[in-house]
């Protein structure tokens, strides 16, 4: 199983290169794409971006089964097009981010544009839960962490203490 790049590690911190469209259908790209699956729903988590296993390429893979959820989804070389004006307020977590949880402010509706598994154009808009998910993890492929976006850091919490006091509250596991 592939290892995930943990936060110091510098690989989360540069800027991932596009994938050539022409790769997407490489037993690499492929295989890539099917390990960051395992990886992700082992954890588990609900978004993986290729940085956080030391592949510095514009790959993300999402999904969540539960209660306003949303589906499995690959995004190659992804851009957001489209920022909604209002923003939401949601707890964040990162599996390159061991054991805290803190609030971030994120626009509630995106629209995304980027490549799927078969290098067909997507072009959709997401909310909810999805949005915040998409934010996050494209913020992976600049070298930014949920932490980097929150804007009052006394929110920031340690598990324990989230699932003691906040876990109440709305929350999303990135
Ligand atoms: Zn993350």
């Amino acid at each position: 199983m592939l290892k995930i790049a943990k936060l110091g590690n510098p690989i989360l911190r540069k800027v991932a290169a596009p994938i050539n469209p022409r790769e997407i259908r490489s037993s690499d790209i492929q295989g890539l794409i099917d390990e960051m699956f395992d990886v992700m729903y082992d954890e588990p988590g609900i978004g993986l971006a290729a940085p956080q296993v030391s592949r510095s390429v514009q790959l993300v893979v999402m999904g969540c089964k539960d209660d306003g959820g949303f589906p499995e989804t690959v995004l190659i070389n992804p851009s957001i097009v489209y920022y909604g004006p209002e923003q939401v307020e949601n707890w964040e977590g990162c599996l390159s981010v061991d054991g805290l949880r803190g609030r971030v402010i994120r626009p509630s509706v995106v629209r995304v544009k980027g490549l799927d598994r078969q290098g067909k154009a997507l072009d959709f808009e997401a909310t909810g839960l999805f949005a915040v998910c998409i934010q996050h993890e494209l913020d992976h492929l600049i070298g930014k962490v949920f932490l980097d976006r929150m804007t009052n850091m006394s929110t920031l919490t340690q598990l324990h203490e989230f699932q003691q006091y906040w876990q109440k509250e709305s929350s999303s596991i990135i």
